[in-house]
């Protein structure tokens, strides 16, 4: 196949959908890889790494997408230039928000493109190694400890020093998934007392086992979907949640939020009344802040603060690692390139290609993205 990569023009991208070291596997499974010049730029993968690896670097967007039949990215096209220079007929990999860029999914079947989505890997042993969302989620949980760490006007271990004790930060991490227990991990590393609550029951043992302390309440029964995803929970369940967290609230120097139910918005942890409980200096980071926050004062991409409490919008933070982030997703995509092409037709029985596909032939293949693209009308 020929694979085109273009440069990320998303505000705050930084990362790059392929980087050297996987185009070279690519090339020597007999694939043409096309890299718009400065692509890796800002990963510090520059064109003439590219080159080394076998890839032609081509001076525009336009003529990769001329070129390549099939297009690895990053982040879904972001502006009508971008949805523009796409082929009628070619192919796309990358993360599509499918859930709410419903209007660029539909311009994508209008244009009879087939399409496959980072997002709808699902979570089964044979798709871990192509799981973007859980290894962006990795650098997200690492990154969002150190944002806080960063902001709080403190330290984070204990010292015992000639000039006096200092006890550690207090760290409460809320939804412990995949960025959840890496924040746990992150933040025990730096020294930090950590507690964590997730509803499903599996997790404590995970939490215990970084060490940190599982904050213990009434679990609800039924917590799991088939797809390793949690369920929504009730609103009796989430009162009484907000009600063991507001406990915690008046000791925590950090918390971060992860909770988030696949597909749906993220349920409200923390309300806007709660932050008046938190000591003075201390700090939210929201990851769940694209899906509207687990924390009602929270803003997409900004830092608020409200009651000497800052609250940070953490929206991309794998940009904020881009060497490492890029190299991750680069292994992930070509994993599911190479999973998708290696016969010569797609085989929409398979798990992972009939989830994936988000379009081909025109027609929206994904049920969970056709309802959500019926919810939100016909345009
Ligand atoms: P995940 O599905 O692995 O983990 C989410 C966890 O939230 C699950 O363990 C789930 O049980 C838990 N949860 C659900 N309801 C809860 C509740 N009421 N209280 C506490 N926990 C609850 O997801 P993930 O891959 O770890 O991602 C977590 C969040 O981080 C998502 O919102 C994701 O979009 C976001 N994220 C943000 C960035 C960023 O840069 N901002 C990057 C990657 C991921």
């Amino acid at each position: 196949m020929k694979i085109g990569i273009l440069k990320e023009i998303a505000p705050y991208e930084k990362r790059v959908a392929l980087v050297p070291s996987i185009v070279k596997h690519l090339v020597q499974d007999n694939h043409a890889v096309y890299v718009q010049s400065g692509a890796g730029q800002t990963s510090f993968a520059d064109d003439e790494a590219f080159r080394q690896s076998g890839t032609e670097v081509l001076p525009s967007a336009a003529a990769v997408c001329d070129r390549a039949e099939v297009l690895l990215k990053v982040q879904p096209p972001r502006t009508p230039d971008e949805l523009a220079l796409l082929k009628a007929g070619g192919h796309y990999i990358g993360f599509l928000s499918p859930f709410t860029d419903v209007d660029t999914i539909r311009a994508m079947a209008r244009m009879n493109m087939t399409v496959f989505s980072m997002e709808m890997v699902p979570r089964i042993t044979r798709a871990q190694s192509m799981d973007a969302l859980s290894a962006m989620a990795t650098v997200a949980g690492y990154k969002a400890v150190l944002l806080a760490a960063d902001q709080i006007a403190k330290f984070m271990p204990l010292l015992m020093t000639a000039a006096g004790t200092i006890t550690p930060a207090n760290v409460l991490v809320l939804g412990a998934g995949v960025a959840g227990l890496q924040a746990i991990a992150t933040a025990k590393r730096l020294g930090a007392a950590v507690e964590a609550f997730d509803p499903r029951p599996v997790v404590k043992e995970q939490v215990e086992s970084l060490g940190a302390r599982f904050v213990e309440m009434p679990m609800p029964e039924d917590t799991e979907t088939e797809g390793g995803y949690a369920k929504q929970q009730s609103d009796a369940f989430l009162k009484q949640e907000q009600d063991v967290i507001a406990q915690r609230l008046p000791k925590v120097d950090i918390v971060i939020t992860t909770a988030q139910i696949f597909g749906k918005p993220a349920p409200e942890l923390i309300t806007a009344e709660m932050v008046r409980l938190m000591r003075a200096g201390a700090v939210i980071v929201d990851l769940a802040t694209e899906q509207g926050g687990n924390c009602a004062l929270t803003e997409l991409n900004r830092t608020v603060t409200a009651h000497d409490v800052t609250i940070i919008g953490a929206g991309n933070l794998p940009s904020l690692v881009p060497v490492h982030a890029s190299q991750m997703y680069a292994k992930n995509i070509s994993n599911l390139f190479t999973h998708l092409y290696q016969t010569g037709g797609f085989d929409f029985k398979d798990e992972i290609t009939q989830s994936t596909c988000l379009v081909h032939d025109g027609q929206i293949k994904n049920a969970l993205v056709d309802e959500a693209l019926k919810t939100k009308g016909n345009a």
